[in-house]
């Protein structure tokens, strides 16, 4: 596909306005947060800040990790801020939020991975908001599961990890990261009794049967909650879009994982890893 190729009809999104927008702009703004909705470039944010909701990135903005796809920024991260976790979770108090999800940048730097930080934050939200149910987008914390298992000892209603892409593509996709370290990590949750969830992105350069192939292994490894969508490139300097997948295709990619067995897969070009995540949690 030529990249100066305007998008597909079907990824045309609504604009970022109105009084709930603003209000999550401010918010995030005020408590000197960060969401993988800006730092990501997600399309979606127009729906989901309009309705009031937003995936809070912690530990920082500065990744340890360089993977293609991602537009976050990669370098040394600034200390950990231990104000963190109380700013999260008075912004998640303001903010109403009924089902909070949560992710972060990798910190490999860190002796904990930043898992002291993950529990801490979700502890200071449950004190905060007994009332809102949580789901946690986790890192692989480079296979040091005592780290993982700290994080899943606060009992997330939902625990991801995306494998992001399928096995063939994995070195070219997310350099640091391991597909079968992915599968493990996610076989933990399943195995620690979580709803557990994880994501691919499509139109990388995978086909039909590397695709079926990961979901095959994600079923394998526990996962109850798939989401299937589009990758999209950051910038020129990120991983060329190889195939816009149509809509038929995302609809054929649904019914082969319920068939499969997955209790809910989530399967469109918009489709992100936090998209519409309340509907996972409670049609289930
Ligand atoms: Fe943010 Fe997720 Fe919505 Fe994108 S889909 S705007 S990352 S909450
Ligand atoms: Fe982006 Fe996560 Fe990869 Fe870091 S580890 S570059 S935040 S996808």
């Amino acid at each position: 596909v030529n990249q100066t190729q305007r998008k597909p009809d079907w990824l045309r999104v609504k604009l970022p306005v109105g009084k709930e927008y603003a209000q999550v702009r401010n918010l995030v703004d005020t408590h000197k947060l960060h969401t993988i909705c800006e730092s990501g470039n997600c399309p979606n944010m127009g729906e989901c800040w309009g309705a009031g909701t937003a995936t809070f990135m912690i530990l920082g903005n500065i990744c340890t990790r360089s993977c293609s796809f991602c537009a976050v920024a990669t370098g040394r991260p600034l200390a950990v801020d231990m104000d963190e976790p109380g700013r999260v979770a008075n912004s998640v108090k303001l903010m109403q939020v009924k089902h909070c999800v949560i992710t972060s940048v990798d910190r490999d730097d860190l002796k904990d991975g930043g898992s002291i930080i993950w529990a801490e934050t979700i502890n200071a939200i449950r004190r905060e908001s007994p009332e809102t149910t949580l789901e946690t987008l986790l890192p692989d914390f480079r296979g040091i599961w005592e780290n993982l298992e700290r994080v899943l000892e606060t009992r997330p209603e939902v625990v991801s990890h995306n494998l992001e892409t399928v096995r063939r593509l994995t070195k070219e996709v997310r350099i640091q990261a391991k597909y079968d370290r992915s599968l493990e990590c996610l076989r933990h949750i399943s195995q620690a009794g979580l709803r557990t969830k994880s994501g691919i992105m499509l139109g990388l350069g995978e086909t039909e049967e590397d695709v079926v192939e990961a979901m095959n292994d994600l079923y394998e490894a526990g996962v109850h909650i798939l989401t299937l969508g589009q990758y999209l490139q950051p910038t020129r300097s990120h991983h060329p879009v190889i195939d816009w997948i149509h809509p038929d295709q995302f609809n054929k990619y649904k019914q082969i994982g319920l068939d499969m067995g997955f209790r809910y897969v989530e399967s469109g070009p918009l489709v992100r890893s936090s998209y519409h995540a309340e509907k996972h949690l409670f049609e289930m």
